[in-house]
């Protein structure tokens, strides 16, 4: 038998090489990948069935949660996501811009004259994408945050944002405010507290409104799958924010997320209790003591309770 040649030997060895990198890469390599692996329709053309709200133009759901706060959804839009217009006295802040698949501005200014303020919850392309209309950008003061800032202008970085999911490209934008994380932004009558909020991705803020006992948790917690498993996301910061949320927010709290939709019920703005926080961070404390049986190859997914499934990486990935 004659010996494998140097070229065999050498394909081998390369295959060999790509697959370390694949597996010691893999959350940038699913993002890369992701519009092949998940090919998806962006926008359903079916009228989407509300629990709660009204859709207004065809594709917006609105839900007034009290007198001062809506829930402006994106029923139709694959992802389903939920953004939320919190008026004060004097100002108003939106949490979240949407995906950008339809301009949310003139929603936001049918229900608001206030000058609005915009926080994003992340820097994902479906919480940024809808930024265009709003000059005045709050964004938490963290060094990962600073860093994209150039020339005076922030840009996320193509895995901070993500866009290529959907083929679209980072904003530029100009930050008009830094939030400290505790710090307070007040809208006149009206006071929310700015939590830092990693597990999700690193630079992930949550809003808590005292006076409500309201959480607006951006993608740190929602009903369905909890993506713990894309570039930046990391499991050691989801459990150490859950205890810290556990530990200072009032059990009576509720958290308004920004995915839909709960377990077993039709669309509205998917809300959370402290209870599925708690069943987070025990599911958390399972994981690592590997007393948590997965499916799947990339992501693992990982039961957690009736409301929430826990989607990690490889276990030298998001520790
Ligand atoms: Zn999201």
């Amino acid at each position: 038998m004659r010996p494998p040649s140097r070229w065999l030997f050498g394909f081998v060895a390369g295959v060999a090489g790509a697959l370390i990198c694949a597996l010691a890469f893999a959350p940038y390599v699913y993002a890369e990948l992701s519009p092949v692996l998940e090919p998806h329709t962006i926008v359903d053309p079916a009228r989407p069935p509300l629990a709660a709200g009204a859709m207004v133009d065809d594709y917006w759901a609105v839900q007034r949660l009290d007198t001062d706060t809506y829930a402006i959804g994106e029923p139709r839009y694959y992802q389903q996501n939920y953004a939320y217009l919190i008026l004060g006295q004097r100002r108003a802040l939106l949490f979240d811009a949407g995906s950008g698949t339809r301009d949310i501005g003139p929603i936001v200014g049918r229900l608001t004259r206030l000058p609005v303020t915009l926080v994003v919850s992340h820097l994902h392309f479906d919480h940024l994408g809808g930024v265009g209309p709003f000059a005045s950008v709050a964004m938490i003061d963290l060094p990962q945050t600073r860093a994209d800032v150039g020339g005076g202008r922030f840009r996320p970085g193509r895995y901070q944002y993500l866009g290529l999911v959907d083929g679209r490209s980072a904003p530029t934008l100009t930050v008009a405010e830094w939030l400290k994380p505790d710090a307070t932004i007040d809208l006149g009558g009206r006071a929310l507290r700015v939590l830092s909020t990693p597990g999700h991705t690193p630079s992930s803020v949550s809003l808590y409104d005292p006076a409500t006992h309201r959480l607006f948790a951006g993608d740190y917690i929602y009903p369905t799958t909890l993506y713990a498993f894309l570039p930046g996301a990391s499991l050691s910061a989801y459990h150490a924010t859950a205890r810290r949320l556990l530990a200072d927010l009032p059990a009576d709290t509720i958290l308004w997320t920004a995915h839909c939709c709960r377990a077993g019920e039709k669309i509205s703005a998917p809300w959370l209790a402290m209870n599925d926080l708690r069943d987070l961070d025990v599911a958390l404390s399972a994981h690592e003591a590997g007393r948590l049986k997965g499916s799947g190859f990339y992501p693992i997914r990982f039961p957690v309770s009736r409301q929430m499934t826990l989607a990690t990486g490889f276990a030298w990935n998001n520790r």
